[in-house]
């Protein structure tokens, strides 16, 4: 731990025990309130039914009343109060023993059990017991994300079903708001709205990037939206902000792609392919993606390493770790008999980008200078041979032909399907 020589000597490790104490006794007793705001409704409940009262609804309400009177806080809290109370000591009874060791603050215990709540039943047991482990661990910022994370990770394996279902329920709506505004609502798939406000954004940042433009870039995207919605005429654009395209980034394990079902992936223990600031996305709709839509940044990754193997046609320099697979796989120049480490090597596509080469570790490979110089402007010319692991067919301007083998193999994974791995 750091401690600011500048400190006083109050809030030195002494003093923090002491916070600490008290932190850890208001759990304990949060988790006591729990306890008896509990055994209080039981008990109202329990009365009702002895005088012969039915409508437990009714009851509830007058047992909320009661507890916001004495309480002093609105009937909405108290609400909220006696279902989580209920929740804690029926459904969760190890959420609250951990309350009640001081293991956990009663923050942690209300996201924890919102979350669990809200997940299908089926999944609640598999998120239950290792959230409980990260809210004991983790701050409560943290332990929101890494939640989220384990819940994302639990549910995709029936991402596809669900997201199909959803799918039907796509619509718009407008939703009226004072001062004669509203809003428009899109119920549509995230990957697509992330794409559409992205290429707002693009376009909107063009915009106001002119001399004398006065919006703001919320004002901008809102003017951007509505041209292309109203009238679809972009008379009003600068030139520079037409046939701006989207950048999403898709990283999908390759051998997630291979599985027929998001269920068979996840049982495999096989990560879903998820999209940059969305999560996790359905198998189908990932290999849609990777398959070559347009306007999109395909990132493969290698299955065991998370290492990026091809990123398409929509970059044209290797990601440093591309970069580093192709001359960890190579070693040496693959210029035939060249001995210069492939970290002094420029990283050359082997089918030209210009005439459509891809970025990805099948159409790479380094070469030095010298042998890269050859290469591109003389009439000697080269391929990577398909299924090889990275050989190189040199032929020279006479005909002759010479294989240059990569000095490793990067493990290739076959799916236990008929098709092979793509890599
Ligand atoms: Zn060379």
């Amino acid at each position: 731990m750091f401690i600011d020589p500048e400190l006083d000597d109050r809030m030195l490790p002494g003093e923090l025990d002491l916070v600490i104490e008290a932190a850890d006794m208001m759990t304990v007793l949060a988790a006591q309130r729990l306890v008896r705001i509990d055994a209080m409704r039981r008990e109202a409940l329990r009365e009702a039914t002895r005088n012969g009262r039915v409508l437990t609804e009714v009851v509830e309400r007058g047992v909320r009343l009661e507890l916001a009177a004495a309480l002093r806080i609105t009937e909405h809290a108290a609400g909220d109060l006696l279902s989580f109370s209920e929740a804690v000591v029926h459904s969760y009874p190890v959420v609250l023993a951990s309350m009640e060791r001081a293991r956990i603050t009663e923050r942690h215990a209300q996201i924890l059990i919102a979350a669990v709540s809200e997940l299908e039943p089926e999944f609640r047991a598999q998120v239950l017991e290792p959230g409980l482990a990260l809210a004991e661990a983790e701050a409560v910022g943290t332990f929101r994300r890494k939640l989220r994370g384990l819940i994302d990770g639990v549910r995709s394996a029936t991402l596809t079903e669900r997201y199909e279902r959803a799918l039907t329920r796509r619509r718009i709506a407008v939703e009226p708001d004072d001062d004669a505004m509203g809003w428009v609502h899109v119920y549509a798939p995230m990957v697509a709205l992330h794409a559409a406000f992205g290429r707002t954004t693009a376009m909107a940042k063009g915009i106001i990037a002119r001399d004398g433009e006065t919006r703001t870039l919320d004002q901008a995207r809102a003017d951007v939206v509505l041209d292309l919605l109203i009238d679809g005429v972009l008379d009003t654009h600068p030139d520079h902000v037409r046939g701006v395209q989207a950048t999403v980034f898709v990283t999908a394990p390759v051998l997630a792609l291979l599985h027929e079902s998001d269920a068979s992936r996840a049982a495999a223990g096989i990560d879903p392919p998820v999209v940059e600031g969305i999560g996790p996305i359905p198998l189908p709709v990932a290999r849609e993606l990777a398959g070559g839509a347009s306007g999109w940044t395909r990132v493969l990754t290698h299955p065991e390493t998370g290492m990026v193997l091809s990123v398409g046609r929509d970059q044209y320099r290797p990601p440093p770790a591309l970069q580093k697979l192709v001359k960890w796989r190579a070693d040496r120049c693959m210029g035939p008999g060249c001995g210069m480490p492939a970290s002094r090597c420029d990283v050359d596509h082997n089918v030209d980008w210009a005439l459509g080469g891809h970025t990805e570790l099948t159409n790479l490979g380094p070469l030095c200078e010298g042998h890269h110089t050859v290469r591109h402007h003389t009439d000697w010319s080269i391929r990577q041979v398909a299924g090889s692991g990275g050989a190189i067919l040199w032929t020279s301007p006479s005909g002759r032909r010479y294989l240059v083998e990569p000095e490793r193999a990067v493990p290739v994974f076959r799916s236990t399907g008929s098709r092979g791995a793509p890599f």
